[in-house]
């Protein structure tokens, strides 16, 4: 990508400059600005809300295999792009060249498993008696995605969205622009009709509320952080639009003494540490079985010693920088009070001294529990290790949170996984495994963690309203 790099914003079926100036995007790995994006002004906002209502009838219309083969088709062309895409996507990110690259391939698989289901997610549902359940698209979708995951999260609420049959106008991260430049890109070269699909970047705030403010927007969906979530749900509330939220998570694994302790330690750390721990299912509290405590913290510290962190685009990086430095002051903040509680940091626990927003992968034990890294979300690379005596007091303590998006367990005995399964208090609970989400399954969090589902069929619903019709078996259009 050259220095000059201008992303746009896509309005209407044609790409323009924002009303509202530029927005400078910043190099992580050099805190140099490297290009910059659009600002729209509440013109490109009004012109977008239009847009997308013009398009929303015939979008609706069109027989969902129709919908459904144009996803497939930009899947195809987003992925003859991947190698450019993936590039641009770390050097405005900081994740790792291959990082990118599995992402990339992530958000293919989302909008892939979209398109071919898509006439079964929009057929009517029959529920005995002569009565039918008929998907109906709720109508035009405000979807606000962050700067972790661009492009799985932009594929994953724009591939159910589209599906459904609303048009959506999305408010991509101002922070990593390119990943829903390109994800946009492919949809308007496989053919997407103008007004279906709209682009803006700007500023955070005056967009929400201003598309909010719209009687057009019948869905909100955003992913980020609880309190803005919060912030967004009481602008939704007062034209009831629905909500579909996707919001942090402090996420903890219990390892149990029956586990394979030492492999434990390698998946906890590889997961961990992808994406430099910017992940909100990312784990960020271990509770150890005592009499194995030992063997695994060491284990942890061996692996997390050894992650090469460096520049993105070298070959033998395997931890790249922090996306910004809000993140590099809130794990320095984490950090110092903990030890001031008395934690030990076992490895990491400062920012590296060179340019870039450099954090290492950090392991901190003996944390107090009123110290603020159990409490905030840390949504980097920081662990916290502490052992438990009892199952009992690790499922506590593992529920001893506001969040409740993922929780994850190694052991070996049936009994304990289903105890495990039963409760911890989340949206998922994973079992010997820890990996991203599928495009088949539904991603959901309770607590402070929000509600409404992403992913799978339940994903598309999130879009649809299920209109009941008493008096048919079917009504398939
Ligand atoms: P932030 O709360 O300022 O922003 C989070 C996201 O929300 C960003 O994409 C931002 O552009 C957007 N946003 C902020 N204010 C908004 C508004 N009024 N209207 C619409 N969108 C708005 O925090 P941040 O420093 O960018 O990110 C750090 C925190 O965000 C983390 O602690 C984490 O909790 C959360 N986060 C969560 C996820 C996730 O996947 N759930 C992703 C990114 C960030």
């Amino acid at each position: 990508m050259s220095a000059a790099t201008q992303y746009e914003l896509f309005i209407d079926g044609a790409w323009r400059r924002g009303g509202n100036g530029e927005i400078p995007v910043v190099n992580p790995a050099t805190e140099q600005v490297f290009a910059s994006v659009a600002s729209a002004s509440i013109e490109d906002l009004d012109d977008a809300l239009a847009a997308a209502e013009r398009s929303r009838g015939a979008w609706a219309a069109l027989p969902a295999c129709e919908r459904g083969a144009l996803l497939i088709a930009a899947a195809r062309i987003l992925a003859s792009r991947v190698d450019e895409a993936a590039r641009s996507l770390s050097g405005e990110q900081g994740k790792t060249l291959a990082e990118a690259k599995g992402e990339y391939r992530r958000a293919l698989e989302m909008l892939e498993w979209n398109g071919i289901h898509a006439e079964q997610l929009c057929a009517s549902l029959p529920i005995g008696a002569g009565r039918t359940l008929v998907p109906e698209p709720l109508g035009v979708i405000a979807a606000f995605t962050p700067w972790n995951y661009p492009a799985v999260l932009n594929a994953r609420k724009l591939g159910a969205a589209l599906v459904a049959g609303c048009p959506v106008i999305l408010k991509g991260a101002e922070e990593t622009p390119s990943a829903s430049v390109f994800l946009v890109q492919a949809l308007q070269d496989a053919g997407i009709p103008a007004g279906v699909v709209n682009l803006v970047f700007g500023v955070p705030a005056v967009i929400s509320e201003h598309l909010l403010r719209s009687p057009v927007i019948k869905v909100l969906s955003f992913t980020g952080s609880t309190a803005v979530g919060k912030h967004l749900a009481r602008l939704a509330a007062d034209n009831l639009q629905r909500c579909v939220l996707e919001l942090g998570g402090h996420c903890p694994v219990i390892v149990c003494e029956d586990a394979d302790v030492e492999a434990a330690a390698a998946a906890i750390s590889e997961y961990k540490f992808e994406c430099a721990g910017q992940s909100c299912n990312a784990p960020s509290r271990v509770l150890v079985a005592k009499p194995v405590y030992e063997q695994f913290v060491s284990k942890l510290v061996d692996v997390a010693k050894s992650i090469k962190v460096g520049a993105p685009d070298a070959p033998d990086t395997q931890m790249g920088p922090l996306a910004n430095g809000r993140r590099i002051d809130a794990l320095k903040r984490l950090t110092e009070d903990a030890v001031a509680k008395g934690a030990n940091i076992e490895t990491g626990g400062r920012r590296l001294d060179q340019a870039g927003f450099y954090w290492p992968p950090t392991i901190l034990t003996g944390v107090r529990h009123d110290s603020s890294v159990l409490r905030e979300e840390p949504f980097g690379p920081i662990l916290t290790v502490a052992p438990f005596e009892s199952l009992d007091d690790a499922i506590a303590e593992a529920n001893d949170t506001e969040y409740g998006l993922a929780s994850y367990c190694f052991t070996a005995s049936e009994e304990t996984k289903r105890t495990l399964a039963g409760s911890l208090t989340a949206g998922a609970v994973s079992i010997n495994f820890l990996r991203g989400v599928a495009a088949d399954a539904p991603h959901s969090g309770v607590k402070q963690s929000g509600y409404g589902y992403e992913g799978g069929e339940q994903g598309v619903r999130s879009f649809q309203n299920l209109k009941l019709i008493n008096g048919l078996d079917a009504l398939d259009r």
